[in-house]
Formats: C-alpha cells, sequence, structure tokens
C-alpha cells in the first residue's frame, strides 16, 4: 500500500471515529442545565432599599487563642483541584489566611477578621476553640461555608435575629435562622441555628424544609425580589 492510501485509510478512520463519538458530544452539550444567570431579573436575588428592615453586617472572627504555630501545611482532600487527589495547602491562622483555591478565588477579597473569610481547611482547625468561644450563629454560619458577597441581617418576631445571605442575580439566598422549640412563637425560638436555602425562582425552600416561621420570612424574603 502506497503512502497515500495509508494516509487516505486512516483519514477515513478518524473521519467515522469523529462521527461516532465526537458528535454524540456536542449533541449533550444541548441538554446541560440553564445556567442561572438566564434566569429573569426578577426571579433572581437583589439588594434590598436601604428603607428595608434589614442592616448590612459584617460577622467577624474573635481573636481566639492559637494552638501550636500559627502557620501550618496542611494536607487535604481537594476536589476542586481533582477528584482523589491530596493537595497541600498553607494555613495561616493568625491572619485567617488559606492557599486553596476557594480562599484564593471566593474569600481573600474579604477583609481582616471578616467571617467570610474561613474556608473548610481554616474551619477545621478553629472548630474546637468556636465551639467554645464563638456565639451559636457565627459557629452554625462557619460550619456551612457560605461566603455570600453581602449579609444581611433583620429580627423576626421583634427578637429573633435571622442573618440572610445574598448573591445578587443568584436564584439562591442563604437564610440562618433558629429552630422552634415545641410551643415557641416567632420572637421567641430558642432552637439551634440552622441554614435554610431558598430558590427565589422556584418560590420555594430547598428539599422542602421549611424553618420556622416561614411564612414571616417570606415577607422578610419579598424585599429581595425585584418586581
Ligand atoms: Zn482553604
Amino acid at each position: 500500500m502506497s503512502w497515500i492510501g495509508l494516509g487516505l485509510v486512516l483519514a477515513a478512520i478518524y473521519l467515522l471515529w469523529r462521527l461516532f463519538h465526537a458528535a454524540p458530544i456536542r449533541r449533550a452539550g444541548l441538554a446541560l442545565p440553564v445556567p442561572k444567570n438566564t434566569y429573569p431579573a426578577s426571579r433572581c436575588v437583589h439588594l434590598p432599599s436601604p428603607e428595608s428592615p434589614f442592616q448590612l453586617i459584617t460577622l467577624l472572627v474573635p481573636e481566639f487563642p492559637l494552638q501550636g504555630a500559627a502557620i501550618q501545611m496542611i494536607k487535604s482532600l481537594d476536589y476542586e483541584v481533582a477528584r482523589e487527589q491530596r493537595a497541600e495547602y498553607e494555613i495561616n491562622l493568625s491572619l485567617l489566611a488559606c492557599t486553596c483555591p476557594d480562599f484564593v478565588k471566593r474569600r481573600s477579597g474579604f477583609a481582616g477578621r471578616d467571617a467570610r473569610r474561613i474556608c473548610k481547611h481554616l474551619y477545621h482547625k478553629i472548630r474546637p476553640v468556636s465551639v467554645r468561644l464563638f456565639d451559636p450563629l457565627l459557629q452554625v454560619f462557619l460550619s456551612e461555608h457560605q461566603p455570600s458577597p453581602y449579609l444581611y441581617q433583620a429580627t423576626m418576631g421583634g427578637d429573633n435575629i435571622v442573618l440572610f445571605g445574598i448573591t445578587p442575580g443568584d436564584e439562591w439566598l442563604n437564610v440562618f435562622t433558629r429552630r422552634r422549640h415545641k410551643g415557641e412563637m416567632p420572637g421567641s425560638f430558642t432552637g439551634e441555628y440552622k441554614r435554610y436555602g431558598f430558590s427565589i425562582a422556584r418560590n420555594g425552600w430547598a428539599y422542602g424544609d421549611r424553618p420556622a416561621g416561614a411564612d414571616e420570612l417570606r415577607q422578610l424574603i419579598a424585599y429581595f425580589v425585584s418586581d
């Protein structure tokens, strides 16, 4: 067989491979979920007006006694790098800094002792201290790893503090609120704090998990929805 003939055979094999393997991959691309930024603006989260009952706040991580070295190398199973691959990061407990992609991309822009700086690697080291020293809302906020760009606080029923994590243009908002013990009315909930997700686009709670005082919370959530 001549070289030209061999070349033609190889080209034919390549074209057949493209036809049967590559083409279905391109078609599958059309079936991908619709990206969240294609929701109409009215079905995404917006910042509330200054006249709303919300206060823009920053949760701060208090100074805490450091055990061992402030700067540590840690090994982590990091799925952002590659599945099952162990990555090595340097964490700095006194500066609340880490070299992981989550910290570098999404958290390093928050300054000082802002709680949104705490990635899962910092949290793992801080947790034994936080359980003893930090207030219950801050403990839950840190454990949920939610670096929303805006945090708003409001009160429900007069006395219950509720925290909203807001990403403008996103479908979801995060609601941190207390559980209800039997017989408690809004304003007097004393259960532990928990994070709930609310979808503006679908007008409902994630997994159908409704927090205590859900009706009153909906009235607050309406401030984050534009007409
Ligand atoms: Zn990290």
